[in-house]
């Protein structure tokens, strides 16, 4: 069984990994309206895999015993400056994100959850590429990204992504 606390934190953490597919969509159709579809096709598998994070959670309480409860999603922004707000704010949600997982991590440990604990490290070790990732993402874009053919060519690169359900999540196909 999973204390109110931990079942509280973890619906929380669904809700907050709907969120994050919500804003990534979100950045997606912005990159769509300034035709950088490689960037658009990058965040749209970023949204999906997100959704899948928030499928893992949601999976994991019911097995725990506990009782899945869904949230309000709230309105992701949808008007952005450039193509580096967009991952500015990319990495400063990300940082957001392992936060909110080290805190649970922090509670589950306090509570001796250890089950809550191990599939957790599963998010950690996702957070720090979800960090790696944003982070080459902003590099590439200052390094080559300001200048028109530039650009483009890092649009193709965004658009050589490939979405593979993550192997923890129940039903994927590796
Ligand atoms: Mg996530």
């Amino acid at each position: 069984m999973l204390t109110k606390n931990i079942e509280s934190m973890l619906n929380d953490q669904i809700r907050k990994e709907f969120f994050s597919s919500y804003l990534y969509l979100s950045m997606s159709a912005y990159f769509s309206s300034i035709t950088l579809n490689g960037y658009a096709h990058w965040y749209r598998v970023q949204a999906q895999e997100e959704r899948d994070h928030a499928v893992i959670l949601y999976d994991y309480i019911i097995k725990a015993n506990g009782r899945v409860t869904l949230a309000a999603i709230e309105k992701p922004a949808t008007e952005f400056d450039s193509v580096e707000d967009v991952l500015r704010r990319t990495i400063e949600h990300e940082a957001s994100v392992t936060e909110s997982i080290y805190n649970i991590v922090d509670n589950a440990t306090r509570e001796r959850d250890f089950k809550t604990v191990q599939i957790l490290n599963w998010f950690v070790n996702e957070q720090v590429e979800e960090e790696s990732n944003a982070a080459d993402n902003l590099g590439k874009y200052k390094l080559m990204g300001t200048d028109g053919k530039g650009l483009y060519l890092l649009d193709q690169e965004m658009n050589a992504r490939i979405y593979a359900p993550p192997a923890i999540l129940a039903g994927a196909q590796q």
